[in-house]
């Protein structure tokens, strides 16, 4: 019987958009692939499954050193001998990204970073204390609970129990609701009144510069 699977289903990767990630990408790539596979082809069924446990792992941070040339062993291989042409397209694509953008891989990786904060293994979720407003409707938005607060009080998100969902940030109408990646901004700890935390003031930030000088 042939496989009626076809590469017309798989999403395409927009190269312009300057937001996008290629490791999510390519893990959306592959999950469509698993998804689409008839499964009588073993390296189509178990490929893109092996696959894409590997890149969601190391979207999660948890991706291992070998893990590079782990995926282009296996894709290689599907590239070559899977049966169905939507299995090979996708292999061919995963395989050209890869080679393509192989620092922001190495990034990932090794780093546990993602250039565009897309990857969720790779960045916190915050309350950008300068532009909370306290209205409070990130708090009833959470379906974890993650977020303490009260009226006219500054927000705080607890990292230990956000799921990074992000449907606060879509209903904040501040935009406070901000990611951060290996640099963390400033954050009070516990909800305190609108206004009353302080930007670091022109004088720290002029001691900062100066450190940051006589290190050099
Ligand atoms: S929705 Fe935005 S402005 Fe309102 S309390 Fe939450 S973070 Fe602050
Ligand atoms: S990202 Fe989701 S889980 Fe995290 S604080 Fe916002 S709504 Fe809650």
């Amino acid at each position: 019987m042939t496989c009626k699977a076809n590469s017309a289903v798989l999403p395409k990767w927009q190269e312009s958009d300057a937001n996008a990630c290629v490791v999510d990408y390519c893990k959306n790539l592959m999950d469509t692939a698993r998804k689409e596979s008839c499964g009588k082809c073993v390296l189509c069924r178990e490929g893109t499954w092996q696959v894409y446990e590997i890149i969601k792992d190391i979207t999660e941070g948890n991706g291992q050193s070998e893990d590079f040339e782990l995926l282009l062993e296996i894709l290689e291989q599907m590239d070559k001998n899977a049966k169905c042409e939507m299995s090979r397209t996708a292999a061919s694509i995963c395989i050209d990204l890869m080679k393509a953008h192989e620092e922001e891989w190495d990034k990932h990786i090794r780093r546990k970073r993602c250039s565009n904060l897309v990857c969720k293994g790779t960045y916190t979720v915050y309350v950008d204390p300068q532009l909370c407003d306290g209205c409070g409707k990130c708090l009833e938005s959470c379906p974890h609970g993650a977020i303490a607060g009260k009226a006219g009080m500054i927000h705080v998100i607890n990292p230990n129990m956000c799921s990074k969902s992000m449907i606060c940030m879509s209903v904040c109408p501040k935009g406070a609701i901000k990611k951060a990646g290996a640099v963390k901004p400033k954050l009070p700890s516990e909800p305190v009144p609108v206004g009353s935390f302080d930007q670091p003031s022109a004088g720290q930030e002029g001691e900062t510069m100066m450190r940051r000088r006589r290190r050099r």
